[in-house]
């Protein structure tokens, strides 16, 4: 396999850039050999969750309506279930404390919306890149919160937070660009698990995420041999290639004994 990347000819993004690091035998799936992806249950939620919550911000859903409108998509969109973590079947606690986030949720005070799923795509350092921003919204005094839902319910650890919060500082390159802003705080909200995690913008963050961003972007582009990262749980409950991949660890089948 010696397939290379001209980097000058791909659009960018935290996700294209973070996909390299997960595995880079999907990356070269995915991007070079441009084969289709199976979804999985955990991207069946978190593209259901972010519809409706996008339509809450732009007044299609009315927060009245959230819960039945949770209800109602869970039993259309989840053709899926979520991928059982061991012996956890995770269906149950998914479906509850997602209802209960609808149930319960009060918007983000008396914060006023700035703008929901928006989609820039522009140049930096001669590159193409694009962002999908979940959130914008500013207080009273004029401070502005960057708010990304995540939906992976049991890793807060800090290499969680530190991987995701770098995406959201590479955002803020797009919304210095097109707005002018640089957001007091950047907040993770996890509907899944009821909370959130809050960070004051650091510009030190916001370097070491760019730098992350161009040293990744140097060694896609010396990138040839593609190699598999095999990770047991992602490679068969997560990774859209999982049916095909011949890397992929089979799933242990058991047989059931007569007598
Ligand atoms: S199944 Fe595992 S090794 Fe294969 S492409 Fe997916 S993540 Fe990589």
């Amino acid at each position: 396999m010696s397939n290379s990347v001209d980097i000058n000819n791909m659009v960018w993004s935290y996700s294209r850039l973070d996909a390299f690091c997960k595995c880079k035998y999907s990356w070269f799936l995915n991007y070079i050999e441009h084969k289709p992806q199976i979804q999985n249950g955990f991207s069946l939620y978190g593209t259901m969750v972010h519809s409706i919550l996008e339509n809450w911000a732009k007044g299609v859903i009315l927060q009245h309506e959230l819960a039945e409108e949770y209800f109602r998509q869970y039993y259309q969109c989840m053709t899926l279930p979520i991928p059982r973590m061991g012996q956890n079947d995770l269906n149950p606690k998914y479906f509850q404390r997602g209802l209960d986030y609808f149930l319960n949720f009060r918007g983000f005070g008396e914060k006023e919306i700035i703008t929901s799923e928006y989609d820039f795509v522009y140049s930096y350092k001669g590159l193409r890149w694009r962002s999908i921003i979940d959130l914008l919204v500013k207080d009273d005094q004029d401070k502005v919160f960057l708010i990304d839902f995540k939906i992976w319910a049991d890793s807060k650890t800090n290499t969680y937070m530190k991987e995701h919060v770098r995406q959201q500082y590479l955002y803020c390159i797009a919304l210095w660009k097109f707005l002018k802003i640089v957001p007091d705080s950047i907040i993770l909200e996890f509907p899944v698990r009821g909370d959130c995690y809050i960070e004051k913008f650091d510009s030190k963050r916001f370097h070491e995420s760019e730098d992350w961003a161009f040293q990744t972007l140097d060694e896609i582009s010396k990138e040839t041999e593609w190699a598999p990262t095999v990770d047991k749980t992602f490679c068969q409950c997560i990774c859209g290639y999982r049916e095909i991949c011949e890397h992929c660890p089979k799933k242990e089948i058991k047989e059931m004994k007569n007598g």
